[in-house]
């Protein structure tokens, strides 16, 4: 029995990578009864009596599943974000880390298009993105076009299972491109998903890219806070989280409560009164959804 990783379903078959080998596996009953369906992304067992066609036997323990894209055990996430064309939004890239730290994913913030900006506007840009670095992003300053950056995010998709996410127009494709012209093809087909919208069925496939595996299809595409409590946003943000220690009230929100470590750290500029003020708009989003039942 050997060990693989299912980066495609189709059909009834699961196609499984396995010493880069790809066998076209079925599953086994065991799976219905167990109610557990095979997930692109799912690391398995399977037999096989040839290097073409198997069964899986066990899927192991995932770390953990996203639903849009359906994939298992995602190791990072690439969000990325135009420095301009569209403009670069603070406001959207907050949002993009709530989702991704909620889901327990690792994420790499890379922005993208730096050769559109002039000297100041880049100055600005690095300046801004200082105080992510600060509070332990990966941040990479990129451009497709003269190829900045991209020797740096080489080395950090080898061995991952990473899903790309972004607006449309952002430069998704032309990131994967620049990787690899021969994966021209496949990214077409990328940006092609890309323009589908979430509500279109379809099957998600990993494709191999500069030594590790990239879904085919962007993650997170829905930016609702609806898996979300109020009591766990502050979590999503490392540098309130880390301060949320101190503030003199268990379960502080961090808004009106006295004597709030985090507050004071805003007011001291130690924490970005940005930050903190979109922290504030997504507490209030999230206050005012309505129950679920
Ligand atoms: P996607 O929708 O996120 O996959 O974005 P695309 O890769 O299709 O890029 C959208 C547009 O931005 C295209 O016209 C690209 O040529 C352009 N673009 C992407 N990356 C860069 C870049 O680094 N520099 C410049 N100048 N243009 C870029
Ligand atoms: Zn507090």
């Amino acid at each position: 029995m050997t060990e693989g990783k299912i980066i495609k379903a189709l059909s009834g078959f699961y196609y499984v990578l396995s010493d880069g080998k790809m066998i076209q596996c079925r599953g086994r009953g065991v799976f219905r009864k167990n109610k557990i369906t095979p997930l692109v992304g799912d690391n398995v067992i399977f037999q096989a009596d040839n290097d073409k066609e198997g069964y899986i036997m066990e899927i192991k323990s995932r770390k953990n599943e996203l639903v849009r894209p359906p994939i298992a055990n995602i190791d990072q996430a690439i969000l990325i974000f135009s420095s301009t064309e569209p403009d670069f939004s603070p406001v959207l890239l907050d949002r993009f880390l709530v989702i991704v730290e909620s889901s327990e994913i690792h994420p790499i913030i890379c922005v993208t298009k730096a050769d559109l900006l002039s000297e100041q506007e880049r100055s600005e840009v690095n300046h801004y993105l200082e105080y992510y670095r600060s509070i332990g992003y990966e941040v990479l300053l990129l451009s497709s076009k003269t190829e900045e950056g991209i020797n740096e995010l080489h080395p950090l998709l080898n061995g991952k299972t990473s899903v790309f996410a972004g607006q449309s127009g952002v430069g998704k494709s032309s990131l994967i491109n620049a990787f690899d012209p021969s994966l021209q093809i496949k990214t077409d087909e990328i940006s092609s998903h890309l323009g589908r919208g979430r509500h279109t069925t379809r099957h998600v496939e990993l494709i191999e890219v500069c030594g590790g595996l990239v879904a085919d299809t962007p993650g997170f595409s829905s930016l609702d806070f609806t898996e979300i409590e109020a009591e766990d946003l502050g979590y999503t943000f490392p540098e309130i989280s880390k301060k949320a220690e101190e503030c003199k009230f268990r379960g502080c929100l961090h808004d009106n409560e006295p004597k709030c470590a985090v507050k004071n750290a805003v007011e001291k500029n130690e924490i970005s009164k940005e930050r903190y003020n979109h922290y504030l708009q997504f507490l209030q989003e999230i206050k005012e959804r309505k129950p679920r039942y």
